[in-house]
């Protein structure tokens, strides 16, 4: 039976000694990880680190090989992508997944129109009612994307592309939404518009990042896990992974950090 509270302090994402070897790799061995409803959460660590593969079993694109993934106290390990994502869980991945044709409006929309349980066989933009299409349009504002409605997603800069996915991933309702390495490829001023985004979500999105920029990470998050190896390392605030002498030499060590 599930009866949760619904403040902001209870976990809504828990991983239980969660491994996923690859043959006989042990890509990720036995993390476990808690994520309060409400979070601003950034995964960092060094290329390889398993945080991608992490990704993949909280979202469910990838099996796990051992351990448990919950979500709001549900056992999710064994549903499938479409049932998690009816959970609440949204993913953005690095590898883009937009209709790269279809405009901007028509991404969204058709994130919107799945959402409200419409298939995809033979969807048009006129098939949408005026609600659909005026939720798209707020989600396109929400990402800084107004003006670009009628454009291929195609022709968007690669900054832009990182907007619509958001969008995309937002007109599922998230109430987690899995960002991996958003800024990858990013001037520093999309960066800076992408922050200013992920900032601006409503506290009931809890945001999961994988990110290599970290000024981006300590600007954003309020709590860190720093991953190692297939193995995470640490989990805290900001500072106080900040000053880990095991994450300096793990991690920080390796790369320049601003302060
Ligand atoms: P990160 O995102 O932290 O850079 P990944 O999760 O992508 O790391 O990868 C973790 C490790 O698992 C890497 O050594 C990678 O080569 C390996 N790996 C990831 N996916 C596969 C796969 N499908 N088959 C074999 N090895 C994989
Ligand atoms: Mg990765």
């Amino acid at each position: 039976m599930t009866d949760h509270d619904h403040d902001h302090s209870h976990s809504l994402l828990e991983l239980r000694q969660v491994s996923r070897h690859f043959g006989s790799f042990r890509a990720l061995d036995e993390v476990s990880l808690t994520v309060r409803a409400g979070a601003r959460h950034a995964i960092i660590g060094p290329n390889g680190a398993g945080k991608s593969t992490l990704f993949g079993l909280i979202s469910g694109t990838l099996p796990v090989t051992a351990g448990s993934v919950l979500v709001d106290g549900k056992d999710v390990t064994r549903l499938p992508v479409h049932r998690r994502v009816g959970l609440g869980v949204a993913a953005t991945f690095q590898h883009s997944s937009l209709f790269m044709r279809e405009s901007v409006l028509e991404n969204v929309l058709l994130a919107v129109l799945r959402r409200a349980g419409k298939g995809l066989g033979g969807w048009r933009k006129a098939d949408a009612r005026p609600k659909e299409l005026a939720r798209a349009h707020a989600l396109l504002e929400r990402v800084g994307l107004p003006a670009r409605h009628e454009v291929a997603a195609a022709a968007l800069s690669h900054g832009e592309r990182r907007q619509l996915e958001v969008a995309v991933a937002l007109a599922t309702d998230p109430r987690l939404l899995l960002l991996d390495e958003p800024a990858a490829g990013m001037s520093p001023a999309e960066t800076a518009r992408l922050t200013e985004l992920i900032a601006a979500l409503p506290g009931e999105v809890t945001v999961l990042l994988i990110e290599h920029d970290l000024d981006m990470v300590f600007e954003l998050a309020d709590t860190v896990t720093v991953m190692h190896l297939g193995r995470h390392l640490v989990t805290g605030s900001p500072d106080e992974v900040r000053a880990s002498a095991e994450v300096q030499t793990a991690y920080l060590g390796s790369v320049e950090v601003s302060s």
